[in-house]
């Protein structure tokens, strides 16, 4: 009778403790459920305010004759990754394409004793909002246009350009500038902003920033070094709206 009355005893503190412990897992998921609503919400939220802001933004990129196009007139969705990202150095990302063409750019020009680095790659869409903002408070926004792309119309979110060595003039006239102005076109690099090209690229000269376009397109822009702009050759604008 005692023994009885001991398993009675074992059975209702082993259906407590199991009762208990359902009653904790179906409260922890409810309040896990309600963390991710409050996450999607945010999200709907972020995206909603987003595309208030930047109502330009395009909702997918423009290719012509499958070359990816960015400039003043053809910006890139806000979300635009290239899925093929990899490492130059520590800060420095490009597409694998960009990257194994740069590496022989780069090797050639060693052997010529020339020191070629890339400073700057791959930007997503919210660095170059930071970047470009930094510049329109200080110089203002029309000096700023001249020489940074807004959020979106940066040629760097593809992954495909690169800014060599120092960026700003005093690269120009270099052995390492000259090096790269006649021949990276042979690795399959345009000077994208070409000198007195302004009106029809939207930027000033730029001899460190070359964008990766493949050999065959490289060799037309080049041009036998009076290089065509991918607006004349593409013939499209390059404005902001
Ligand atoms: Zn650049």
């Amino acid at each position: 009778m005692k023994k009885k009355w001991i398993i009675y005893l074992l059975l209702i503190v082993a259906l407590t403790i199991i009762s208990i412990l359902i009653i904790f897992i179906v409260l922890k998921n409810n309040r896990d459920n309600n963390v991710n609503l409050d996450d999607t919400y945010m999200l709907d939220k972020k995206e909603d305010t987003s595309s208030e802001d930047v109502s330009k933004i395009s909702e997918s990129p423009k290719y012509i004759d499958n070359v990816i196009i960015v400039n003043k007139s053809y910006p890139l969705p806000r979300d635009f990754v290239p899925d093929n990202l990899v490492s130059i150095n520590e800060r420095v990302q490009v597409t694998s394409e960009t990257y194994e063409a740069f590496e022989l750019l780069q090797s050639d020009a060693i052997a010529l004793g020339l020191n070629i680095y890339a400073s700057s790659g791959y930007r997503s869409y919210d660095i170059q909002n930071d970047i470009y903002n930094n510049y329109v408070n200080l110089d203002g926004q029309e000096i700023a246009d001249t020489y940074s792309a807004r959020a979106g119309y940066s040629e760097h979110q593809t992954g495909l350009a690169i800014d060599l060595n120092t960026i700003d003039m005093s690269f120009d006239g270099t052995d390492e500038s000259e090096f790269v102005k006649n021949n990276c076109y042979k690795y399959g690099f345009v000077i994208r902003y070409p000198k007195a090209k302004e009106d029809i690229t939207g930027y000033m000269y730029e001899p460190w920033h070359i964008r990766y376009v493949g050999n065959v397109l490289a060799e037309k822009l080049y041009n036998n070094g009076d290089w065509i702009t991918f607006e004349e050759y593409f013939n499209i604008d390059s404005k902001y709206e």
